[in-house]
């Protein structure tokens, strides 16, 4: 394991999520707004940090591997002094951990300096990769936000927003953008509006921009408006300007899996309350799969407002059965052999007060590679519970993202390679069961406009299944619709 890299404990969620802030506030300090919005939004990345700002003439980037507190300090943001700010906090996997991929990117142009913080993933960054390459853009990384950079550098345009409406056009997949100049916060959706964006107004002049509206509300926001797909907004000056610069795709793809997982409980999400949604799948999966027992438990955290849910729709009491060390999840200290092999124990401890003789229904959001369900059992069995019945409310991930979450390969999808009856038997429950698909879009409350790929396989961009292909492989069917 490389030096540097965070140790993943006992973690079986999808990786690689991002968030991305972006401030324009003058006579306000907008690296400590950035900073503050990248703090409600450490939940979406726990890598690395960084925060850009320009004072009209320049740029002035600071970044650094680690959580928001342990990259910022007071001499580290004391030069970045300016009116406008971009900020970024990285999700990965352990063996792309590195700083050279920290965000914000930061390049010259012939139009002055230029940073960019990305959310997402262009599924055909290969093919801008080599287009770039033959034209002579040397690259650093394999990253395709360095793609995005590159592009915008050498774009056409006497504006900005020419020029990126320019290469918006020549991009294929998600990206929720903030793109810092000398002057002014472009922020910027794709048609298919994958990965949340909202803007807002500063209570005092101003505006911000970030991945969930809950970095906006911690920043006093109000007007909170989510950003449209293929939208551009201009954060200058006084004004914030609105350009619909590529018409949003007829089919929508918004990610599900923020519901599921990703979003902060508080935030909204295409214009729902994610709390609410989460309760709903609770809802749903007690009508779908009910069974007899005596208490309802969330896995901490994001499973809380499923298990309200299903506790609700049950009648079956809910009660906390776990208890969960919230910073422990991601580490830079190396465990020794002997913690490491304690797992789950390092993150969870059981109550057995909740449990012991208990029928207990466990509520997890999903499983990605299913390492730590059996350990989470075993505490349950070790703590004293009867039966132990699991509910997952989402259905079985059977596909990788290719939008820019890792959630592994098809071989890693303990879904893709075990039948439910499988997994639960390699799990130790007495029962398991996972919402349907129907059942959480019905929750969701749409059944179109949705990205669904992870459970359906339905793609709504072309993607290269496998890596190893050269070429891309037609796209497989539409949304889910
Ligand atoms: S494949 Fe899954 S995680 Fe990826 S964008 Fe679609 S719904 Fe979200």
């Amino acid at each position: 394991m490389k030096e540097n890299s965070p140790v993943f404990l006992d973690d079986d969620q999808p990786h690689d999520e991002c968030g991305v802030v972006g401030i324009f506030a003058p006579n306000e300090n907008v690296a400590s707004m950035a900073f503050f919005g990248l703090f409600a939004l450490q939940h979406r990345g726990q890598e690395a940090a960084g925060i850009a700002v320009a004072n009209g003439f320049t740029i002035r980037l600071h970044k650094d591997m680690g959580l928001v507190s342990q990259v910022f300090n007071a001499g580290n943001m004391e030069p970045l002094q300016g009116h406008y700010a971009i900020g970024h906090t990285r999700y990965s996997t352990t063996g792309s951990s590195s700083l050279h991929n920290a965000q914000p990117f930061m390049v010259e142009t012939q139009h002055g300096p230029i940073a960019v913080a990305h959310n997402g993933n262009l599924v055909n960054s290969a093919v801008l990769r080599q287009e770039l390459l033959q034209r002579g853009v040397g690259l650093t990384s394999t990253s395709d936000s360095e793609v995005i950079i590159m592009m915008l550098a050498g774009a056409r345009g006497s504006t900005w927003n020419e020029r990126i409406r320019s290469v918006m056009k020549k991009w294929v997949g998600a990206y929720s953008l903030v793109i810092l100049t000398r002057d002014g916060v472009y922020v910027v959706r794709d048609p298919w509006g994958f990965r949340p964006l909202s803007v807002g107004l500063l209570p005092g002049g101003g505006h911000a921009a970030a991945s969930e509206s809950c970095a906006l509300q911690t920043l006093g926001c109000v007007a909170i408006r989510e950003v449209k797909p293929g939208e551009i907004i201009t954060l200058s000056k006084s004004a914030l300007t609105v350009h619909q610069a590529i018409p949003p795709n007829p089919r929508q793809a918004a990610c599900v899996f923020e519901f599921v997982y990703f979003s902060r409980p508080d935030s909204t999400w295409n214009g729902k309350s994610v709390h609410e949604v989460r309760q709903h799948l609770g809802r749903q999966l007690a009508i779908e799969s009910p069974v007899e027992a005596d208490v309802v438990i969330p896995i901490p955290d994001s499973a809380i407002p499923g298990a309200i849910g299903f506790s609700e729709q049950s009648g079956i009491p809910y009660n906390i059965g776990f208890v969960k060390n919230r910073y422990i999840g991601r580490t830079f200290i190396q465990p020794t052999e002997t913690l490491r092999q304690q797992g789950v124990a390092l993150k969870f401890n059981p109550l057995p007060a909740t449990v012991r003789d208990r029928r207990v229904v466990i509520i997890d959001d999903s499983i990605v590679r299913g390492n730590t369900t059996g350990p989470l059992i075993r505490l349950l069995r070790e703590a004293g519970a009867a039966e132990i019945h699991m509910r997952i409310t989402s259905p079985p991930i059977l596909h990788p993202c290719f939008m820019g979450v890792d959630m592994g390969t098809y071989e890693e999808l303990i879904a893709h390679r075990l039948s439910v009856d499988e997994i639960r038997e390699q799990a130790g429950a007495d029962s398991l069961a996972y919402l349907s698909l129907e059942g959480m879009m019905s929750a969701v409350g749409s059944t179109n406009g949705y990205c669904t790929a992870c459970f359906s396989g339905k793609y709504p961009v072309p993607v290269q299944r496998q890596l190893e292909k050269a070429s891309f492989e037609p796209q497989e069917n539409g949304n889910n619709d």
